[in-house]
C-alpha cells in the first residue's frame, strides 16, 4: 500500500512540497525530508518546498534557506501537503495546491478531510515525519536495503530533520503517541552521528528571553476552574505587543500549564485580531480535545487540538467549559 504512494512520487517530473500554515517543527522537517530524500535519490527531478515564513530555530535543517515563502505561477504534476489535516491549513499554497496535476497529502491528524487525490494518514503514528520516514523506506527495503543501509543513504542532513519532527511531536519522546517504532527509528537517525542533544535543546527548549517572561506571565495570570480540572490562560493582542512577541513565542507554554496536579485539560488562547483568539488546547487523560476543537471549526489530535473562536476571553472560556464540562461529567458517570 505505502509503495502505490511512492510511485505517485515517483511518477512525477515537478514536485511542489507544502505545508500548514504557522509551520510546527514536524512540518518544517517533513517538508525538508522530503526535498533532501527526492533531491538525492531522483536528481531529475524538479522540487521545490513552499511554507510561510519558518521560525529561525529551524535554521540548521538542510534546505532552510531554499524554502520559499510566496506563491509561484509554476505549475507541478505533484503537490506534495505534508501534516496538513484541511485545504484551508495549506494557506498561501492553496492556489497552487489546485493547479497541480496531481496532489498527495501525508498526516498523521485524525481530523484530515481527505482534501487531496491521494491520501496516505496514520493517526496511530507520531508525526507526519515518522510516517514519511516508513514512507521511504518501504521503497528502500522493496530495492533490498536493511534499515542500516536506508540511514546511511539519508545521512546526517536527512536524519537531523526527521528527527526534529519526530523529537518535535512526541514532546522529545514523551507524549503518548511514542511507540516502540518511533524510539526504534529515533534510534536509527542517532546512529549517523547527529548532534541530537543540541537539535532538542535548541530546536525544542531553548528560549528567548521574551519567551521565558511569556511563559511566566501565562503561569502568572492563568485561573483554574471545574475544581482544578481545567486551566486556562490568555494574552492579548496589547500583551503581545508589550513583548514584541510572535505567535511562535507562545510554543511550550501549554505544555507548561498541563503538567500542573490536578489538571486534566489546559486552554490557551493568544488574541489575532480583536476579540478573535487562536485556541490552543491539550489533555492528559480521558478527555478528547479534538472533539471540542472541531465544534468550534478546529481540528487536531485527542491530547492537543485547536481551533478560532470570536467574542471575549470570557466567552470563549464559557463556551468551551460547557463542553469539555459535558464529557467529563459523561466520564464520571460512568467511572
Ligand atoms: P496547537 O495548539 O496550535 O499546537 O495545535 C494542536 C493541534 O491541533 C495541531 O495538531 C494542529 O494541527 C491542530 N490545530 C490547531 N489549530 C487548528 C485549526 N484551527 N484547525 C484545525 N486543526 C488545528
Ligand atoms: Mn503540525
Ligand atoms: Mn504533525
Amino acid at each position: 500500500m505505502m509503495l502505490d504512494f511512492m510511485e505517485l512520487i515517483e511518477k512525477a517530473e515537478s514536485i511542489a512540497i507544502g505545508g500548514h500554515v504557522r509551520p510546527d517543527g514536524d512540518c518544517i522537517s517533513s517538508c525538508l525530508a522530503a526535498l533532501g530524500y527526492l533531491k538525492k535519490k531522483y536528481p531529475q527531478k524538479k522540487v521545490d518546498v513552499y511554507l510561510e515564513r519558518p521560525s529561525l530555530v529551524f535554521s540548521y535543517l538542510t534546505g532552510f534557506d531554499e524554502i520559499r515563502t510566496e506563491a509561484s505561477e509554476d505549475t507541478y504534476e505533484l503537490f506534495l501537503a505534508m501534516d496538513s489535516s484541511s485545504i484551508d491549513r495549506l494557506g498561501f499554497s492553496e492556489g497552487m495546491f489546485h493547479r497541480a496535476k496531481n496532489t498527495l497529502c501525508i498526516d498523521h491528524h485524525i481530523s484530515n478531510t481527505l482534501y487531496a487525490d491521494h491520501t496516505l494518514v496514520k493517526p496511530e503514528i507520531s508525526s507526519t515525519a515518522e510516517l514519511l520516514y516508513e514512507l521511504f523506506f518501504s521503497r528502500a527495503k522493496e530495492e533490498g536495503l536493511s534499515e542500516e543501509a536506508f540511514v546511511a543513504f539519508l545521512g546526517q542532513d536527512m536524519a537531523a530533520a526527521f528527527y526534529t519532527g519526530i523529537a518535535h511531536d512526541t514532546g522529545v519522546f514523551k507524549f503518548s503517541n511514542t511507540s516502540r517504532r518511533t524510539l526504534s527509528i529515533a534510534g536509527h537517525l542517532i546512529s549517523t552521528g547527529i548532534d541530537f542533544p543540541r537539535i532538542i535543546d535548541e530546536s525544542y527548549y531553548q528560549k528567548t528571553y521574551i519567551q521565558a517572561q511569556l511563559l511566566g506571565r501565562c503561569l502568572m495570570e492563568s485561573i483554574r476552574v471545574m475544581e482544578g480540572r481545567v486551566i486556562f490562560s490568555a494574552l492579548t493582542m496589547d500583551a503581545m505587543k508589550f513583548y514584541e512577541a510572535k505567535s511562535e513565542d507562545l510554543n511550550g507554554i501549554i505544555d507548561q500549564m498541563r503538567i500542573i496536579k490536578g489538571v486534566e485539560v489546559a486552554i490557551l488562547l493568544h488574541e489575532t485580531a480583536p476579540q478573535k483568539f487562536k485556541v490552543s488546547m491539550r489533555s492528559n487523560h480521558d478527555v478528547d480535545v479534538r472533539k471540542t476543537a472541531v465544534y468550534f471549526g478546529g481540528g487536531g489530535h485527542i491530547k492537543a487540538a485547536g481551533c478560532t473562536m470570536k467574542g471575549s476571553v470570557h466567552d470563549v472560556i464559557n463556551n468551551l467549559t460547557a463542553l469539555l464540562a459535558e464529557q467529563m461529567e459523561e466520564q464520571a458517570v460512568s467511572e
